[in-house]
């Protein structure tokens, strides 16, 4: 077992069981798991199929809820109904866990996620009977749809009613991360000091892999080949496999279940010559399956962890003298953005990305000035090849005759 997250006297806490499952609970000070959470993140891991991975980040956030519970002595009753109280210590409390937030108090993204997973567990609790129902009421209030965007409301029907929850805060567009641009990544490849570091930045900037998706790869992912049949493979053309495995050793993981191809071009390919043989200068990567290995730090030839490369990320963005550090999404975020801009359809960029929803894929289509334009001539071209005589006499007019004062101004 391994613990983590302390969080006064509640804390999350990875728990295996003895057929080799495992998944993460939360555990009080005398090391007992506390019951109701360990059926819902039990539940969750075997029942709804959720990654070990998603148990753990609800298992730290429900261990903080939990904490405030026990530390002002509230009941799960009266913790619903006080609620607020909890958003508003979460607001000033800073960040303890290291990472990009530390030593600052968490942003209205990451406390509506906080609030969800409170309120998925006092729903199992009550599906369980062991709370009453009516507790929900604290949590959700009844409201109508009739301020939702049409397509999330049902077709043909009267005003709707559903259970929106209380306690939300507004989220600023400025949660989303940002992409990084051209001339950042550009300056973070200068900078890099080893093939292995630029073939991941490529990696990341042209294929817009997530970072555990990258750090997940094995050799045997990569089809680098025009012909894969030899590999018992029928895609054409240079490509890389995107495969969910639970059990990596640096724990990079595919965020999706479902397997994608990625196809890659000739600058990647380009990179991954240059790193394949730098990689052969570590006799102890030899037996390593992993793409992404440690080549200049103990445990040499080890797959290199997630964390290992984003704190590699900062030093290489302090080196590049960049006015902000780049995080792996952001390479991620700029693939996705360029390829809307580039006018690819965006199911394909959802496709490519390995995005369950197309709302996920949105967040990336940025439409600029330019394709604003292009979209307002491309609808005056419309109407004038169209045939539609008045209109192209009137055009013609307008733009022969002399600018006298119309009398109307505008
Ligand atoms: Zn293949």
């Amino acid at each position: 077992m391994q613990n983590c997250l302390v969080s006064g006297g509640r804390r999350a806490f990875r728990i295996e069981l003895p057929d080799g499952r495992r998944y993460w609970s939360v555990i009080d000070e005398n090391y007992d798991a506390v019951e109701l959470a360990d059926r819902f993140l039990f539940d969750l891991r075997f029942g709804r199929d959720r990654a070990e991975s998603t148990t753990r980040v609800y298992a730290g956030e429900l261990a903080r809820f939990l904490a405030w519970c026990a530390t002002s002595g509230r009941s799960l009753e009266v913790a619903a109904q006080e609620l607020s109280r909890f958003v508003l210590l979460l607001r000033t409390t800073a960040t303890e866990r290291p990472g990009a937030g530390q030593g600052r108090s968490p942003g209205p993204g990451r406390i509506n996620h906080v609030l969800a997973v409170v309120r998925e567990f006092y729903k199992h609790s009550v599906a369980l009977g062991a709370i009453d129902a009516s507790v929900l009421a604290s949590l959700y209030e009844v409201a109508d749809d009739r301020f939702l965007p049409a397509e999330l409301r049902p077709e043909g029907s009267g005003l709707r009613y559903r259970a929106a929850p209380r306690h939300r805060l507004r989220a600023s567009r400025s949660a989303q991360p940002e992409a990084a641009s051209q001339a950042e990544w550009e300056a973070l490849l200068e900078a890099a000091t080893c093939w292995r570091d630029r073939f991941l930045l490529v990696v990341l900037w042209f294929l817009g892999l997530r970072i555990g998706e990258a750090l997940g790869l094995r050799r045997c992912d990569l089809h680098f080949v025009e012909h894969a049949t030899g590999m018992g493979c029928g895609v054409e053309g240079p490509h890389l496999h995107v495969v969910h495995r639970e059990d990596n050793p640096n724990h990079a993981s595919a965020k999706s279940r479902n397997e994608r191809v990625v196809p890659v071009g000739p600058i990647v390919l380009a990179y991954y010559d240059r790193y394949s043989h730098e990689r052969l200068s570590c006799p102890q990567a030899d037996g390593c399956d992993f793409v992404f290995v440690n080549l200049f730090h103990a445990p040499l030839g080890r797959p290199m962890s997630p964390s290992a490369f984003r704190q590699r990320l900062r030093s290489l963005s302090r080196r590049a003298g960049l006015a902000r550090p780049v995080h792996p999404h952001m390479l991620r975020h700029a693939t996705g953005t360029q390829m809307t801009e580039a006018g690819v359809a965006i199911d394909v960029v959802q496709a490519l990305l390995g995005h369950g929803s197309i709302t996920s894929t949105q967040i990336y289509v940025h439409p600029s000035a330019a394709r604003l334009r292009q979209a307002v001539e491309a609808v005056e071209a419309l109407s004038v090849t169209r045939n539609h005589s008045k209109t192209t006499e009137h055009v013609k007019k307008a733009r022969t005759a002399p600018t006298k004062g119309d009398g109307d101004g505008h």
